[in-house]
């Protein structure tokens, strides 16, 4: 045991939408096999946002039922150390007393057919830091689960930038996805923390043009300080009319959408062309209604989704560790645990200066 460990902590405890709340609850122990990590910092993520919310991916609808569990502590982008476990723990996950680590958001069920395939990300059962099953980061210390997916990543990073490694790997796999060729013009709709981690991965691919679409300056000059080749503020040009000059009429290769809005879709569908492909990355708070003709008859358009971050951890700190993402401009807001609540208002206001936003529940 590396210092002594309390009994009890603090910690965001999900009442349902609307109702999060800062608690006194007991600090888990951690069973055979398990860790116990003292949290460095936790990432705020639109999805958190979303559930807090009450959106219909996480408390169900006529489609789908509830998914995120009242009582549960929420935060699944984290980083800290790890303060207890036994030997089977440590030698489980390849780590030491005292290590940074990192954890991927789903802890797979190993059984269920996805998970026996190897397409743990698509688990059946889903269980999730944060949402389902698992208590998640917005709280002094988080049990880390025998089948949790555990890498070490440095400690020489800002504890705020280390947990910047969930969305990036999440956008890594979209990246991968889109199969990027090096002739490609590749466009991602967005500069939030998603569409940020999709420029610098798309960059790690080195196609020919990466462009960069949002509405905001401040955000798209973050775009090319990710990468980006040509960024283009959509309030102010036709982003549609601009691809196609820039490729000879045809439209581009590859269009990456990581900003929810359901017109970015219609947006993706206009400014690729015939054969072109589209990857999906975003959840959206609404339904999107576009012609899904373009997709079919008029481009036969590959549209792939992607979830998750799935093999794509290892690449993600290994970016952050070599400094191949400016988290530094990235991770715009820290705040403590007690702030919680104004965390979540930073995330909710698109408009404003914030883009990452981070918990720090020791600080
Ligand atoms: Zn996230
Ligand atoms: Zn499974």
């Amino acid at each position: 045991m590396l210092h002594s460990i309390p009994e009890q902590m603090q910690a965001v405890v999900v009442h349902g939408p609307k109702d999060y709340r800062l608690e006194t609850v007991d600090v888990p122990s951690p069973g055979p096999g398990d860790l116990l990590m003292k949290v460095e910092a936790v990432g705020v993520c639109a999805s958190d946002l979303k559930c807090w919310h009450g959106a219909a991916k996480f408390w169900g609808d006529d489609n789908r039922p509830t998914y995120v569990q009242t009582g549960i502590i929420p935060g699944h982008e984290f980083v800290g150390s790890v303060v207890a476990g036994d030997e089977a723990g440590l030698a489980q996950h390849g780590v030491a007393l005292g290590d940074r680590v990192t954890c991927e958001q789903i802890v797979p069920c190993e059984e269920c057919r996805y998970c026996r395939r190897g397409e743990y990300w698509m688990c059946a059962p889903h269980d999730m830091f944060g949402f389902r099953n698992f208590n998640g980061a917005m709280a002094q210390y988080v049990l880390v689960p025998t089948r949790a997916r555990v890498h070490k990543i440095s400690a020489e990073l800002k504890a705020h930038h280390a947990a910047f490694v969930e969305p990036l790997s999440c956008a890594l796999h979209a990246v991968e996805r889109a199969n990027i060729k090096f002739g490609d013009v590749v466009v991602v709709a967005g500069c939030g923390p998603i569409g940020l981690g999709l420029i610098a991965g798309a960059r790690q691919k080195n196609p020919m043009t990466l462009v960069a679409l949002d509405l905001d300056d401040n955000k798209l000059e973050l775009g090319r300080r990710c990468g980006a080749d040509v960024v283009l503020n959509i309030s102010k040009v036709d982003a549609v009319a601009e691809i196609k000059k820039m490729t000879d009429g045809y439209g581009a290769d590859v269009y990456l959408e990581g900003t929810g809005h359901p017109s970015a879709v219609g947006q993706g569908l206009n400014l690729l062309r015939k054969l072109g492909t589209y990857v999906e990355y975003s959840v959206f708070g609404s339904d999107v209604t576009v012609d899904w003709s373009i997709i079919s008859d008029d481009k036969e358009l590959d549209v792939l989704g992607a979830h998750l971050g799935p093999n794509c951890w290892p690449a993600a700190v290994k970016m952050l560790e070599n400094g191949a993402v400016p988290v530094n401009d990235i991770c715009t807001h820290q705040l403590g645990l007690a702030d919680f609540q104004k965390a979540l208002d930073l995330v909710a206001d698109a408009g404003g200066s914030s883009v990452k936003v981070s918990i720090l529940p020791n600080a």
